[in-house]
């Protein structure tokens, strides 16, 4: 029966259901076709867990580096997370939790950690994946929106042509800290017409405000990890 159910797997099961039936074994397990089971619930907001402490202690595994990239920063640096097969799994597993089965159809990540996060999220929740990119790096018709930096400010963009109106988007970045570049991001994809749905990190630095901004304006926001300071 292994082959059979490997190929019913295939044909018949959505990816999510597919992983599913793949980490209980699926040679031994006669699994459901995703046509009778309910299909994608939409999303019920005020019912999501976003702030969990995971059940795995990721902060262990995340480096910190003091005065990087200048004197009085903590720099929270994510490689050693991404290196750690275990515990990349486990992260990106917490940060999708809230939408397991619900409709999202884009990830949008913000240059150039949210990239790697925001891409295993998007293949994860079977959703499509949208740059957000520093000014001048993408090469056909761009949107842009201005955003605030420590000192002074930037600009990025997206394609204009990545998200239709209406289209359901999950923002992911590796960190929130003042808010201001995911602040940014939400403002870019409201412009062309995208619902945000949440915006989730791996860490977030509470005290520095960024998460609270994103709730002011509208969108839940999902973190699994927060450190004090900046
Ligand atoms: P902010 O706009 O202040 O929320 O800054 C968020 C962006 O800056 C994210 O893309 C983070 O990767 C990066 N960032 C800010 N502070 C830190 C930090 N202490 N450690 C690592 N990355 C940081």
């Amino acid at each position: 029966t292994g082959p059979l159910s490997l190929r019913v797997c295939r044909t018949w099961l959505k990816p999510f259901d597919r992983a599913c039936a793949f980490r209980s074994g699926c040679a031994a397990v006669l699994p459901v076709p995703a046509l009778f089971r309910p299909g994608p619930t939409r999303i019920q907001r005020d019912r999501l867990p976003m702030n969990d402490t995971p059940s795995y202690d990721l902060s262990a595994v995340i480096r910190t580096i003091a005065d990087y990239p200048k004197p009085g920063i903590l720099f929270r640096d994510i490689t050693t997370l991404l290196g750690d097969a275990r515990a990349f799994r486990r992260a990106i597993d917490e940060l999708v939790q809230p939408w397991a089965g619900a409709k999202i159809d884009k990830v949008a990540g913000i240059e150039a950690r949210g990239f790697i996060v925001g891409g295993a999220v998007a293949h994860q929740l079977s959703a499509g994946f949208v740059p957000i990119r520093k000014k001048g790096k993408l090469p056909h018709q761009t949107v842009r929106m201005a955003y605030a930096l420590e000192y002074g400010e930037d600009e990025m963009e997206m394609h204009v042509d990545a998200i239709a109106p209406g289209e359901r988007v999950v923002l992911v970045d590796d960190l929130i800290a003042t808010g201001g570049t995911a602040e940014g991001a939400v403002k870019l994809l409201r412009n062309i017409g995208a619902q945000v749905e949440a915006a989730c990190f791996i860490i977030d630095l509470p005290d520095l405000g960024g998460a609270a901004k994103l709730r002011a304006l509208g969108v839940p926001v999902r973190t699994l990890i927060g450190f004090p300071g900046h």
